[in-house]
């Protein structure tokens, strides 16, 4: 009875139809054989099972027999059980969650009508999510965020900021490139088609470009050094960077940095702030809809930084090609890959621009362009593009408006003055549109503009051309500055008159300039015996030295010869050559040392109608980068002290040792015999 029980039992347990009173009333019962019948009658058994039960003699015979059986079956209840609870669990999850969402709708549809978008939004964004193909990490980051957008509800702060945010997710052009046209040859025209000269530039471009050809499928291999162009403003960096965009086949964005002062404005707001948003880098590869366009960083020399944070901290990840393969905006807080963007950023001045970045760039300088220059960007470049911009063109492509070279030449001369040529453009925009009126008008076919009429579409003549004085003059020098358009002609003037030795200097001098000013004195007095000058004049004379164009702001230690070239003038009495002009700086013993900007001055100095410029002998390996005719027309005298600088400035002492035009000689000779000095014969 005990071993019948206890396999009844075990088969019971196994199989969930039989009911829990039947082992009960079974317990109860005592009789052996009645008890067997019992359990027979009520288990599943094949037919031919229960035949030889029935045939089975004994009662003792049928208890083992139909143990064996139960076990049997218990043994394979139980396997079907495991099968089963396996298939469940499977079916189960997705079933689980399906059925939740199911049921969160219908609560949330009784608690608020509109509930249903949330979850349908979110369960749009959830189907994005798996179709997208992210790393794990990133979709796991993002499944999160989907369902906490179910579950928040509609209309509140909440839900808004995560739909912001799953949208600028999907705008990201997420594994998006365009194929790279690596063809030198193509990009070599396509940069000579928009570009005039730039010779250095074009050159090194070409060679990024080479290298990316050689390495192409090696993206690791391109990680290059950045360029950066460096030059005042309208010299063409921004449009040489659109050139390069286009002859690689590659999208452009040009991203703003001036006045940048918050690292939010690159890497983005926390989305916990209210109106958070991407920094510029996310969203112009948005704009850019690739992942590798060309993204030109302006101005990173005007990057500015405050209690917000150091926006150039955070554009050092953006240009480090170690790090910027999983750049993370604080908005976005998933990493996007920028490896594949290539980098070029602009800057008037190299030196401003924070140390750690500038160490991961590599500085192309473009100087400011000659008129000549400015003459063929003008007639080639720019005068087409603007005549086809007003429509000034007629239905063969020929120009309706003819400029000729002379006046275009006086645009560039008088009425503009600037380094590059957006002045320039400008001012040929200008006479196209007073000529389209005319056109218009007039129904004429073409408009002529020559020197005579070109006020009628520019009004009067805005700069003179700067020069250098007609005569020799004592206590007037011709300096050479360094601006941001370019170089200018800086004279000096010094006088003395009686006094009790007071210095005065004037002209919106910054310090260091006035330092040069009291160094020029004491290095006057050394040097006064030499010259022929009271030696005592520091202490009987009030001195006064003076820059033109009062206003302008003027600093820099450069103009420490030209200062006292004109105080030794002034003192002496001796002339100063007109057609001299002169940059370096001074020790207090003399002697010249190297100053900046030289190729941007020697332009000035040319321009002005200057022929020999002096400058300091540590500078002479520039002249190397000057422009052809500046290197052709200009004499340059490299020096190592004052006496020398003295020596070819002075009228006096050149007269003895250089040749002078006729005319100039005459003058001095004048000026000298006016002023009681003896004139040496010219040799
Ligand atoms: P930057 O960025 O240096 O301030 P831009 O690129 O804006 O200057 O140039 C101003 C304008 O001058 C643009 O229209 C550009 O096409 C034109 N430009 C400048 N340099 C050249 C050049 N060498 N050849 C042709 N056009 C030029």
């Amino acid at each position: 009875t005990r071993i019948l029980l206890s396999a009844f039992k075990d088969f019971c347990r196994h199989s969930p139809r039989m009911p829990g009173e039947l082992y009960d009333s079974i317990c109860a019962e005592t009789v052996l054989s009645k008890m067997l019948d019992i359990i027979i009658f009520n288990v599943y058994l094949d037919a031919d099972k229960k035949q030889k039960l029935l045939e089975s003699s004994s009662t003792a015979e049928k208890v083992e027999l139909l143990s064996t059986m139960l076990a049997a079956e218990s043994g394979i209840l139980q396997l079907e059980f495991g099968i089963q609870e396996k298939v469940r669990a499977a079916l189960d999850k997705n079933q689980r969650d399906y059925y939740l969402r199911e049921q969160i709708k219908v609560i949330s549809n009784l608690l608020n009508g509109e509930a249903e978008d949330n979850l349908t939004e979110s369960q749009r964004y959830i189907e994005k999510i798996e179709e997208a193909e992210f790393n794990e990490k990133i979709t796991e980051k993002l499944l999160s965020d989907a369902k906490k957008l179910a579950r928040s509800s509609p209309n509140s702060p909440d839900s808004n900021v995560y739909t912001t945010y799953f949208d600028t997710v999907f705008d990201i052009p997420w594994n998006m490139y365009t194929d790279d046209v690596l063809d030198l040859k193509n990009a070599e025209e396509q940069l000579n088609k928009d570009h005039y000269g730039l010779e250095k530039v074009k050159e090194r471009i070409l060679e990024q470009i080479a290298v990316m050809a050689l390495n192409s499928g090696n993206s690791k291999a391109n990680k290059q050094q950045i360029i950066c162009l460096a030059g005042p403003p309208g010299v063409g960096k921004t449009s040489i960077g659109k050139s390069i965009a286009e002859s690689l086949g590659r999208e452009f964005v040009r991203i703003s940095l001036g006045g940048v002062r918050d690292e939010a404005e690159i890497r983005g707001h926390r989305r916990t702030y209210i109106g958070a948003m991407p920094g510029r880098i996310v969203k112009s590869l948005i704009q850019a809809k690739t992942m590798n366009p060309v993204f030109l960083l302006d101005e990173i020399d005007k990057l500015g930084s405050d209690h917000k944070g150091d926006p150039a901290a955070a554009l050092l990840e953006v240009l480090d090609g170690e790090q910027n393969v999983d750049f993370t905006d604080h908005y976005m807080e998933i990493p996007t890959d920028l490896s594949e963007v290539l980098f070029i950023t602009t800057a008037n001045n190299a030196n401003n621009i924070p140390r750690p970045l500038l160490d991961r760039m590599e500085v192309i300088e473009l100087g400011s362009y000659t008129a000549e220059e400015k003459y063929h960007i003008a007639v080639e470049h720019l005068l087409p593009k603007q005549l086809k911009k007003h429509g000034c063109v007629t239905k063969t492509g020929k120009p309706r408006i003819k400029i000729t070279d002379e006046a275009v030449h006086m645009i560039i001369s008088s009425y503009t003055k600037e380094a590059g040529v957006r002045g320039l453009e400008k001012k040929l925009a200008k006479i196209c549109r007073r000529a389209a009126t005319k056109l218009a008008e007039n129904g004429k076919l073409t408009v002529k503009v020559n020197p005579k009429n070109l006020t009628d579409f520019l009004g009067k003549e805005k700069f003179r051309p700067e020069l250098a004085g007609k005569q020799d003059e004592t206590g007037v020098v011709n300096g050479l500055a360094w601006t941001s358009v370019g170089g200018t002609l800086l004279p000096m003037e010094a006088v003395h008159l009686p006094g009790t030795g007071k210095l005065t200097l004037t002209g919106s001098l910054g310090d260091v300039m006035k330092e040069s000013g009291k160094l020029a004195v004491s290095i006057v007095r050394g040097m006064a015996a030499e010259y022929g000058i009271n030696p005592d004049f520091y202490k009987e004379n009030d001195i006064h030295i003076h820059a033109p164009e009062g206003a302008t702001p003027k600093d820099g230690p450069s103009a420490g010869v030209t200062m006292t070239t004109a105080l030794i003038s002034a003192l002496s009495g001796i002339a100063v050559r007109r057609d001299v002009a002169m940059t370096g700086e001074i020790t207090l013993h003399g002697k010249v040392t190297a100053i900046g900007g030289l190729r941007e001055k020697s332009m000035a100095a040319y321009k002005a109608g200057v022929r020999t410029v002096i400058i300091p002998k540590e500078n002479e390996r520039d002249i190397a980068e000057f422009d052809e005719v500046v290197k052709r027309e200009l004499n340059f005298v490299p020096v190592t002290n004052i006496s020398e600088v003295l020596e070819h400035a002075l009228t006096r002492t050149n007269i003895a040792k250089f040749e002078r035009p006729a005319e100039v000689t005459a003058n001095v000779s004048e000026h000298l015999n006016s002023q009681n000095i003896a004139v040496t014969p010219v040799v």
